[in-house]
């Protein structure tokens, strides 16, 4: 009797058993993939495990459907990595499993499959069991794959669903996906047959006889190129000359003018050079040295460069490096939107050789990776994604670079694996013999620790390139400046007028406001009410531009009353504001400049954020207003001017951590200006100009900040000092979750004793019409964390027992950030 193990991809905490044949047996190697029935009548595609002799004991083992590989689909190195995961943040591999596989690997009997309209389909090129599908979905816009096992009337039907996924005829759902092409702007300049004095007067004498208003669009043009350095487009030159474009288009038909297009690549634009990788400066030189030094002795380093110190020109040294020893480099970023600028920075260096992994890629592309990383390496040397990206099946890796490493997005919350990318990298590069570097501006207070203990090496930049000054950074008295009655709508006198200066100048502005909408509460000025979220525990945030209130946490929206819905009179008021209230100040205050807004409401659609970063690197914005979205080591040439309107709803956070992320905030935000060369400028209004972090912020202090805060996590055992595991629990009726948070707080302080806090409820008690409920276990430096775990787990599975709780859900979170 043979018996193979398998992974599926849901939270089981063992691996569930199948009765194989002997052949089977044979064939079947661990991480190929096979077809089986669970439950009544599921179908899942799971991953061999193990193959062995033993028949479970609590069930029957029932037969496999049937093997979906002939080779294996993941690395071994890769599957303890992936175990290595579930055991540290306490869940299943299964569900590692699910957050590393594209979907279409792991087709299941819900999957949904449609067909695929934006290909021509050659219904020739269709075997017989493809064109009954392809046939079926004429007629019905989706099937789940139960549906195909009956329109074929066999039960292996996933290779035929593949092998359509791979033709591009079938989509699975939730995979609408179209490649952003970065907009090629037109650009228009003399043809160079007349570049020299000569032909251009014979040119303009001619023009002057017949075609005066062809003359007048030349000599717009010669103002215009005069006036500026940049290239002009065609579009300025439309509207300057208010000629029309036929105009245009005969000048250029007749061999005078000249387009060209020039893609919004940056480093085109500047002209500054071609492919060739830069040459480090001095600084930069020895930054790159003493990485190499700290290698040789530690696996991590940490680069502490100041931001604009040009941190990725040393990672791009890096890579070559490994790239001549024939390894592989994993580039890790915080989140994908930032792959924009930086993949087409990388692409110009490494080419083909540069994959990236995008969780909004279609299943499609990220098989494609997924392959070439097994079959062909040559297309997978340097490997650019976010978080998931760590769980691909690399081969040899010589190294992993967390880019911005003090990140919380590389903590991902829900729903598990909860892990952080970042630790789960250092783990990772130690499986490959590799080495990890970690890179900041603003490390965490947990890599900075560990390095200033001797566990990471460190290595400090403290110039930016070209030694551009760092930023004056100027504090504003918000009280005072409302006393004296400085202030219009929420800009100081002080931040508007240095905002003229630099538009004057022809300078770009940020504005920092860490709130979307247009103003975070609506309240009632005769009865005091204020309209909130039916199914959470918030106010609703008016949003202006769609005149509605919205749910930040969940999304239920509805129009904007015109009256209060509880005493009926029509004095509703705003409170507070965010992004949209600021953008329409900027308007009002300076209407001959343009504005855009840069948050989650705008950057929803697809690609909304990369079009608006092209747009402002082409300076087709002056003022940019955003959330948290701006901080994200963002390279713009043209921003002199940062402003943060208001820097004390960061600092107030209720959280631990939340003056060290102020201070990464600000101190990001602040580093998007001046980097060219011109010394940049931020003002921070705030009603506490003397409040510590805001002072270090404004002198770049980052060691005083970080002992600081050192000191608090200390003294109230906080991490890095002490580990944290959270416990949430879940559930819609509010006694229900009061009554199990106290039974598992109780089983946990049996153990912990005065190490268990809560249970209490988040500042936000209900989301989504669930209430939540909070136990903290802080795991002091000599406490054994396998054991802590142990101990948890047994409580947990205890609990689950309870009949009374089946129905509370208990999320574990290792490493709380
Ligand atoms: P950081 O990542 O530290 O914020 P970047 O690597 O983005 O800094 O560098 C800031 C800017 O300076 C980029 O536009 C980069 O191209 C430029 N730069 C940095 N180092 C060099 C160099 N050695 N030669 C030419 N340009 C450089
Ligand atoms: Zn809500």
């Amino acid at each position: 009797m043979h018996f193979l193990d398998v992974i599926l991809p849901i939270p089981l905490q063992k691996a569930f058993t199948y009765h194989i044949t002997e052949a089977e047996a044979n064939f079947i190697k661990t991480g190929m993939r096979v077809a089986v029935p669970f439950g009544k009548s599921k179908i899942y595609t799971a991953l061999a495990y193990k193959i062995h002799n033993n028949p479970p004991t609590a069930y029957e083992a029932k037969t496999i459907h049937q093997i979906l590989d002939e080779s294996p689909v993941i690395t071994s190195k890769q599957l303890s990595h992936w175990e290595w995961i579930a055991s540290y943040y306490m869940c299943s591999v299964g569900e590692v499993m699910r957050a590393a596989m594209p979907n279409a690997f792991i087709l299941e009997s819900e999957t949904i499959i449609s067909k695929n309209e934006s290909t021509e389909i050659d219904e020739q090129s269709l075997k017989d069991d493809e064109f009954l599908i392809y046939e079926a979905l004429q007629y019905q816009s989706s099937l789940k794959i139960q549906d195909v096992v009956s329109i074929l009337d066999k039960k292996r039907v996933l290779p035929v669903i593949n092998n359509l996924v791979e033709k591009r005829v079938l989509n699975l759902q939730e995979e609408l996906y179209e490649k952003y092409q970065p907009k090629l702007v037109r650009y228009i300049k003399l043809h160079n047959d007349y570049k020299t004095e000569e032909s251009l007067q014979g040119l303009l004498q001619a023009l002057n006889k017949r075609a005066n208003k062809q003359r007048e669009v030349l000599l717009t043009l010669f103002t215009l190129t005069a006036s500026s350095k940049e290239p002009v487009k065609v579009s300025e030159l439309v509207k300057k000359s208010e000629a029309s474009s036929t105009i245009i288009k005969t000048l250029i038909d007749k061999g005078i003018l000249e387009d060209y297009h020039i893609q919004t690549d940056r480093v085109q634009f500047e002209g500054e050079g071609n492919s060739n990788v830069k040459i480090l400066t001095e600084a930069q030189q020895k930054a790159y040295d003493s990485i190499e030094t700290a290698f040789e002795t530690k696996s991590v380093t940490l680069l502490h460069g100041v931001t604009s110190s040009g941190k990725t020109e040393i990672y791009v040294q890096l890579i070559k490096e490994q790239l001549k020893k024939g390894k592989q480099v994993l580039y890790l970023l915080p989140e994908i939107a930032l792959t924009t600028q930086l993949v087409q920075r990388l692409q110009d260096y490494f080419g083909e050789k540069v994959a990236v992994f995008h969780s909004r890629y279609s299943g499609n592309e990220r098989i494609e990776v997924w392959n070439n990383m097994l079959h062909n390496p040559e297309k997978a040397e340097i490997i650019i994604g976010a978080r998931s990206s760590l769980l691909l099946p690399f081969k040899n890796l010589g190294l992993i670079i967390v880019d911005e490493e003090h990140e919380q997005s590389y903590k991902q919350f829900d729903p598990a694996p909860r892990y952080h990318a970042r630790d789960a990298a250092i783990v990772l590069a130690n499986m490959h013999g590799a080495k990890t570097l970690l890179g900041s501006a603003t490390p965490s207070l947990e890599s900075y620790f560990n390095a200033s203990q001797g566990k990471y090496g460190l290595v400090e930049l403290n110039t930016r390139f070209n030694n551009v000054l760092m930023p004056d950074i100027e504090l504003v008295d918000l009280a005072d400046k409302y006393k004296r009655k400085r202030m219009k709508g929420h800009f100081s006198d002080r931040m508007i007028a240095e905002m003229k200066e630099t538009l004057e100048e022809g300078f770009q502005i940020i504005l920092f406001q860490n709130r979307r909408g247009y103003s975070p509460i609506i309240e009632c000025t005769t009865c005091g009410h204020s309209p909130q979220c039916p199914s959470c525990d918030v106010s609703l945030t008016y949003h202006q531009y769609k005149n509605q209130l919205r749910c930040h946490y969940c999304g239920y929206h509805t129009a904007m009353p015109k009256s209060c819905e509880a005493c009926g009179n029509p004095t509703l008021d705003t409170k507070g504001f965010g992004t949209e209230q600021i953008e329409e100040e900027v308007k009002e205050l300076f209407p001959n400049h343009n504005v855009a807004r840069m948050d989650l409401d705008t950057t929803r659609g697809k690609y909304g954020f990369e079009k608006l970063i092209t747009r402002f690197e082409q300076k087709e914005i002056d003022v940019l207003v955003g959330t948290q979205m701006l901080t994200k080591g963002l390279d713009f040439r043209h921003v002199k001017l940062v402003g943060i309107l208001n820097a004390d709803n960061l600092l107030n956070f209720p959280d631990f951590r939340a003056h060290e992320r102020s201070y990464q905030l600000m101190a990001q935000v602040s580093g998007r200006a001046g980097r060219s060369d011109v010394r940049g400028k931020v003002l921070i209004q705030t009603y506490n100009p003397h409040h510590n972090i805001l002072q270090q912020v404004s002198v770049n202090a980052y060691k005083d900040m970080f002992a600081e805060q050192m000191n608090d996590r200390y003294n109230f055992k906080y991490p890095p000092i002490y580990r944290l595991v959270k416990i949430t629990l879940k559930h819609k009726d509010y006694n229900r979750v009061n009554t199990a948070a106290d039974w598992y707080a109780k089983s946990l302080k049996q153990v912990f004793k005065t190490n268990v806090l809560g249970p209490e409820f988040p500042p936000i008690s209900r989301i989504r019409n669930l209430y939540n409920k909070n136990i903290l276990i802080k795991i002091p430096p000599n406490q054994s964390l396998l054991k802590t775990k142990e101990a948890i787990r047994k409580i947990d599975n205890s609990f689950n027992a309870v009949k009374d709780f089946r129905s509370v859900r208990a999320i574990l979170n290792v490493d709380n950030y």
